[in-house]
């Protein structure tokens, strides 16, 4: 079994500015920060997935045709029961969540049921924040994310925390 997750992977350079444009906020928010090399977008989460599913998830993914866009990240968030600090957007461009709402059809057919949560597109940058209550820290500037691929992601459980390791991409093509 794997355990694999949907997401929006960032390129390196962008990946880069995420990272550096949050350092000072993650800092002091004395939490545990996410590695650099792990900052994402969840679309939809799967969880352990044997090979059969994994191909059946793989197959779904390949019937769309998600339209890209761009995702503005310009706000700070802190949920206080994940313990968990994170950049969101105050305007998310509809086909994201047009995209999260697609997938989970197409899943349905591997015997996935959706996330009865509302959809919330946030990059997590700290786990583990203890309490969090915005300023003095401002929000970073904000981040503009051409999102042109959809990714397969599994995520390995070592015992620093999760690590992350893209299995598979599909462009977002429209159409
Ligand atoms: P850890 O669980 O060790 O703190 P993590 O949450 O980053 O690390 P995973 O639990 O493997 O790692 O989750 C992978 C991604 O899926 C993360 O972005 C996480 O927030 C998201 N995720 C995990 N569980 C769910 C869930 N039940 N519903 C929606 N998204 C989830
Ligand atoms: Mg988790």
């Amino acid at each position: 079994m794997q355990r694999l997750f949907f997401a929006l992977w960032p390129e390196p350079a962008l990946r880069r500015r995420l990272f550096c444009e949050t350092r000072r906020l993650v800092r002091r928010s004395g939490g545990r920060p996410v590695a650099e090399a792990d900052l994402h977008v969840t679309v939809v989460f799967l969880g352990a997935v044997d090979a059969a599913r994994r191909a059946c998830c793989e197959a779904a993914a390949a019937t769309l045709r998600p339209a890209p866009f761009t995702l503005t990240l310009d706000t700070v968030g802190y949920w206080p029961r994940a313990r968990a600090l994170w950049l969101g957007a105050t305007q998310v461009p509809e086909p994201l969540p047009a995209l999260a709402r697609s997938l989970n059809e197409a899943l349905a057919v591997c015997g996935f049921t959706p996330e009865p949560r509302p959809f919330r597109p946030h990059v997590t940058l700290a786990r583990k924040v203890a309490q969090w209550k915005g300023a003095p820290a401002p929000a970073p500037a904000p981040i503009p994310w051409p999102a042109e691929t959809l990714c397969l992601v599994e995520s390995v459980t070592d015992p620093a925390g999760a690590r992350y390791r893209v299995l598979r991409r599909w462009p977002l093509a429209g159409g």
